[in-house]
């Protein structure tokens, strides 16, 4: 006499299936060999079907604007998203790369003109 490894109902000798709820007995081994290729079966889809872009990726409006006004928490967004949110990074690196150069041309601008009327001045 066997019992049903699934809910434990008495098997009749040579009974393939329990008839209480229909699990094959005897079959913890051909389970688990079913269940590693189940998730077999499962790991490959995974990798058959990547995983999608994460959603709620669309940049903000003030990232762009804050990239661009303090080009280093551009940069530190930019580091902190580029695994998680592609197009909030890309627009954070790339306003943060921008508003570092016009930053650095608008320094330039207002060193030259100070050394400009420092000189008029000394003339
Ligand atoms: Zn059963």
């Amino acid at each position: 006499m066997t019992y049903c490894s699934g809910c434990g109902t008495k098997l009749e000798q040579g009974m393939q299936a329990c008839p209480a709820c229909g699990k094959m007995d005897g079959t913890s081994a051909t389970d688990a060999a079913q269940g590693q290729a189940f998730a077999a079966a499962q790991a490959e889809g995974a990798t058959a079907f990547p995983q999608t872009a994460p959603k709620n990726d669309t940049p903000d409006i003030w990232i762009p604007i804050l990239a661009f006004f303090i080009p280093v928490v551009g940069l530190i967004l930019y580091l902190v998203w580029k695994d998680d949110k592609p197009q909030s990074s890309s627009a954070a690196g790339k306003f943060a790369l921008i508003g570092f150069i016009v930053e650095v041309v608008i320094g330039i601008l207002i060193f030259c003109s100070i050394i400009f009327l420092i000189s008029m001045s000394t003339i």
